[in-house]
């Protein structure tokens, strides 16, 4: 018999020998592995130890007839879904059809056999098994990948974690010195030694806010959201007063619509996402154009678009997925800031379930896209990553 490498099995149940005798005469060509059951009962034996493709399953016998038999099989859990063709002498008509299909039939056969009738039949459930197994095989090693992906990932957050808040007391250290030094001492340094001592305070100022955006960024996830409907007006007032100053200084002008909805999603994540889009548009501007600054939000059937837009230096397609990994900044020489901005405001909006993207050309201004689903799902983060929707 010509035997394939990933062959499945297929029972045949018939208790007269010589009908066993002819199906695997049939069958015998595709290269699967036949078993033979002489009675309900050696099925049912068969199926607890094996998996099978598909059950031939001839409906008279005695004892127990196919139909019972079937009873049977559909009641285990291994061989529940298993697909059953009944092979029955009976005609079409006095066949008790009906019965054979509430008990789980997918196919009748009636005899005579016609070879290739069967032999087609079957293969087709061979195939459909083989694939199953496939499929499932992949998705077991997906799971498994998954978990140590998630497990890899809670180890770099904790690390993160530990190395930001241990790297803070040294530097508070440096930092405190430093001011003393700058104080108290300023006058038995020469200018070149203030001008020194300027830059390591300004240095460590700076490495303090590094290190605070990375315990943030890596806080992130680690409390349970309070997932409400937020009017967005008052937040989106309370984020522009907090930054009244910058918006003075910018000269910029801020539109707010009256009629914002609320929106789905968790307060504090939402105030951090809106202030630190709003701060990006307020610092990435032209100096030669006066700065407009706008805010809306449209209610979709299964989602809010918050749009926060601009018209500053813009940024080029190149670089709009790049700017939301931590650490990524088009533009670090003439701008203060840390570069994990818009990598909080992406694990932010993961965390409400939704997703963020930008819109923008260079020298065009930019348009910051947050969708939020109405569902207010709230995913792991390490699932879920894809966008699906927008520029
Ligand atoms: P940071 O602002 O601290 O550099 P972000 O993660 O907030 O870090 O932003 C990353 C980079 O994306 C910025 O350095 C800047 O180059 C670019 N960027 C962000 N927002 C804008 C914007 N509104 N217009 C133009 N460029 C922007």
């Amino acid at each position: 018999m010509d035997e394939r490498e990933d062959r499945v099995n297929i029972l045949l149940v018939d208790d007269q020998p010589e009908n066993l005798v002819a199906l695997e005469a049939v069958l015998g060509g595709l290269g699967e592995r036949l078993v033979a059951a002489r009675s309900g009962r050696d099925a049912l034996r068969r199926l607890l130890e094996d998996d099978f493709a598909v059950i031939l399953l001839d409906v008279q016998m005695p004892e127990m007839d196919g139909f019972e038999t079937a009873a049977l099989i559909r009641q285990r859990d291994r061989s529940k879904n298993t697909p059953i063709i009944f092979v029955t002498a009976y005609s079409r008509g006095e066949a008790d059809v009906a019965r054979g299909y509430s008990v789980g039939a997918v196919d009748y056969i009636f005899k005579p056999l016609v070879p290739e009738i069967l032999r087609s039949k079957v293969a087709v459930f061979a195939d459909l098994f083989r694939k199953t197994m496939q499929v499932q095989r992949l998705a077991e090693s997906l799971k498994q990948r998954t978990l140590e992906l998630e497990s890899a990932n809670k180890d770099l957050e904790s690390f993160s974690y530990s190395v930001s808040h241990d790297l803070r007391a040294p530097l508070r250290a440096i930092c405190g010195f430093a001011e003393i030094v700058a104080r108290r001492h300023r006058e038995s340094l020469d200018q070149e030694g203030r001008h020194y001592m300027d830059n390591i305070l300004e240095a460590g100022a700076r490495m303090g806010q590094l290190i605070d955006d990375l315990l943030a960024y890596s806080r992130l996830g680690r409390t349970a959201l309070r997932h409400q409907q937020v009017p967005l007006r008052p937040l989106l007032e309370r984020v522009i007063d907090s930054m009244a100053l910058r918006v003075a200084e910018t000269g910029a002008e801020v539109d707010l619509p009256e009629d914002l909805p609320a929106v789905p999603g968790d307060t504090g994540l939402l105030e951090r996402v809106l202030g630190n889009l709003i701060q990006n548009a307020l610092a990435y501007r032209r100096p030669d154009v006066p700065l407009r600054v706008g805010v809306s939000c449209e209610a979709e059937p299964d989602h809010f678009l918050i749009r926060v837009r601009d018209n500053g230096i813009g940024i080029a397609p190149e670089h709009h997925e790049r700017i939301f990994q931590v650490f990524q900044r088009l533009h670090g020489d003439d701008h203060p800031g840390s570069g994990i901005g818009l990598a909080i405001v992406r694990k932010s909006v993961r965390l409400m379930g939704g997703e963020v993207w930008v819109e923008s050309a260079e020298g065009e201004g930019s348009t910051f896209c947050v969708r939020l689903p109405r569902s207010g799902c709230i995913p792991r983060l390490d699932v879920g990553r894809g966008r699906g929707g927008g520029g």
